[in-house]
């Protein structure tokens, strides 16, 4: 993904130096706002703005766009999950006995441990590269068993990745009582941490991804950054030197996948005090919508 950005912004580099001019032009005032925010001791750089155009004319393009951005990160996750459940199978056999030796080497009896613990690093390592596809890619919110499946998929894979060890473990004959103890917490801990890690809490539908890309609204993003911003001023932009500007479709086409918190609330903010200053006419809901395209810009 850096690697992929790090590409597009040398591609861009051209197209960057022909903006120069212009983004020099654009940032003169806010040189001024930068002089006075180091009087108050706060340092902030100079931004280099490439402007971006939206590749996509519709909502297809842009989700085979995105499907594209997720796929890299499917795959790493399958990877990640498939090793997980080979170091399962290699855990099972060691504790069972079945796998004594490797070559002339023979495996210590706590071996099967070390092999649950990379089970569990894999099966968390490809379940946050799936929840980044699944932000970047998102399931559609009308298919709802579709939704949930991809959404828990790393919930699913935990399951795998332990479940059979733990009743292998535990229905094992030769296994001593303290054994199979030991095997039921350490596995168990395992599971847990693996299905908490597994869950995405804020999951992203593809309406939503949509519906931001519709939202005519110029914003920021850096290469390396996981979302956009919708004022140059925001904080998090501070210790960025190259910017990227041009609609909300083409930050979410280039991997953003939401609208950053601060800005969030900065906006939120500034429609709060709109709303407030419109509070006499709120019972005429037509004339609110007219009122909504003339923006007082003193608000
Ligand atoms: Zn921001």
């Amino acid at each position: 993904m850096a690697e992929k950005s790090t590409k597009s912004s040398a591609a861009a580099e051209a197209a960057k130096k022909a903006q120069e001019a212009l983004s020099q032009k654009k940032s003169a005032p806010k040189t001024t706002k930068s002089d006075s925010a180091a009087s108050t001791g706060k340092k902030k750089v100079e931004h280099v703005i490439t402007e971006v155009d939206a590749k996509s004319g519709s909502k297809e393009e842009l989700l085979e766009i995105t499907r594209g951005n997720a796929l890299p990160f499917r795959i790493g996750a399958i990877v990640c999950w498939v090793l997980a459940i080979g170091f399962e199978v290699l855990a099972i056999l060691m504790f069972a006995k079945k796998l004594d030796f490797i070559g002339t080497w023979e495996i210590p009896g706590w071996f099967w441990i070390l092999m649950l613990a990379l089970d569990l690093v894999l099966l968390i390592v490809g379940s946050q590269l799936w929840k980044k596809a699944n932000h970047l890619d998102p399931a559609p919110k009308k298919n709802a068993v579709r939704f949930w499946l991809q959404n828990n998929m790393g919930v699913l894979v935990a399951a795998v990745a332990f479940i059979p060890f733990v009743i292998l473990a535990l229905t094992d004959k030769n296994a001593d009582k303290q054994s199979k103890t030991i095997a039921g917490i350490v596995a168990g801990v395992a599971l847990l941490a693996g299905v908490l890690t597994g869950i995405d809490y804020n999951p992203v539908s593809q309406e939503e991804l949509l519906e931001a890309a519709g939202v005519d609204r110029q914003v920021y993003w850096t290469d390396g950054g996981s979302a956009f911003h919708a004022s140059e001023d925001c904080s998090h932009l501070n210790n960025s030197v190259q910017l990227n500007h041009g609609i909300q479709a083409a930050a979410i086409e280039a991997g953003k996948t939401r609208l950053c918190k601060t800005c969030e609330n900065r906006l939120e903010k500034e429609v709060d005090v709109e709303d407030l200053n419109k509070g006499d006419n709120s019972g005429g809901n037509e004339q609110n919508d007219g009122g909504n395209e003339e923006l007082d810009p003193a608000a």
